[in-house]
């Protein structure tokens, strides 16, 4: 498989963690950026931006561009010349036209543009089964699923044995909140990377379905 630089679109809970994790499992040393993993961190460290984010979070609402563009763009200027050469991914951002436009100004100049855009088709029906089962374990943005992915010992993460946590936006109301703003925010994005040619879809109620045609994808780039 050749280097890649990946977006990875998908409503909320269709399943952008679990696919990166498969992903590492065939890609060595694959670097993921999430924005909603950085977010939290930034709340559990309790800066001056977690505290500004978790207003919005727990509400289902956006934060506004200028934060998550400054942070993920840090984030992304943080790797490494060698981790930039290798396979990297996206996932949470960006998640609005001007996000996606400021993101092309600062990986353009590098001669970094993203090579590739993987939209997970994941039915609304499966995606609200999942959503209140759901755990993560802040630090590493691993997740975990009381029904169908549960952790080996219960609450707590197979890595660190530290605690998992309930998201605060994972709660039936604030989803079809989150759900609604995806659908409208995404067609835009769609239509712009549909445009340069990067866009695929990938359909499926599990991530078992959809991985392979994300691997078959990633192997004719
Ligand atoms: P999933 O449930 O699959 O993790 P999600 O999109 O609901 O997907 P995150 O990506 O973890 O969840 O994001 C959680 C919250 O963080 C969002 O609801 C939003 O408030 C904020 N957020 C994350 N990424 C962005 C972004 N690119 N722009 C604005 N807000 C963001
Ligand atoms: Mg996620």
């Amino acid at each position: 498989m050749n280097p890649f630089r990946l977006l990875l679109l998908g409503a909320p809970g269709a399943g952008k963690g679990t696919i990166t994790k498969k992903l590492r499992s065939v890609v060595p040393n694959l670097q993921s950026i999430a924005s909603g993993d950085l977010l939290r961190q930034e709340i559990q460290q309790k800066s001056k931006l977690g505290q500004i984010a978790s207003k919005y979070i727990s509400r289902g609402m956006l934060i506004p561009d200028d934060l998550i563009i400054s942070l993920v763009t840090g984030h992304i200027g943080k790797l490494s010349k060698d981790e930039v050469a290798r396979s990297w991914l996206l996932d949470g951002f960006p998640r609005t036209l001007h996000q996606a436009i400021a993101l092309d100004s600062v990986l353009g100049p590098r001669g970094q543009n993203l090579t590739s855009v993987i939209e997970l088709d994941v039915p609304e029906s499966a995606i609200l089964g999942r959503i209140e089962t759901r755990y993560v374990h802040v630090p590493s943005g691993r997740i975990y699923n009381s029904s169908y992915n549960p952790p080996k010992v219960r609450g707590k993460d197979d890595v660190t044995g530290e605690p998992l946590e309930k998201r605060s936006d994972d709660n039936e109301q604030t989803i079809i909140k989150r759900l609604n703003d995806y659908n409208t925010k995404v067609k835009p994005l769609r239509e712009y990377y549909k445009e340069k040619g990067l866009l695929t879809t990938v359909r499926g109620d599990t991530s078992d379905i959809i991985f392979p045609q994300v691997v078959e994808h990633l192997e004719k780039l």
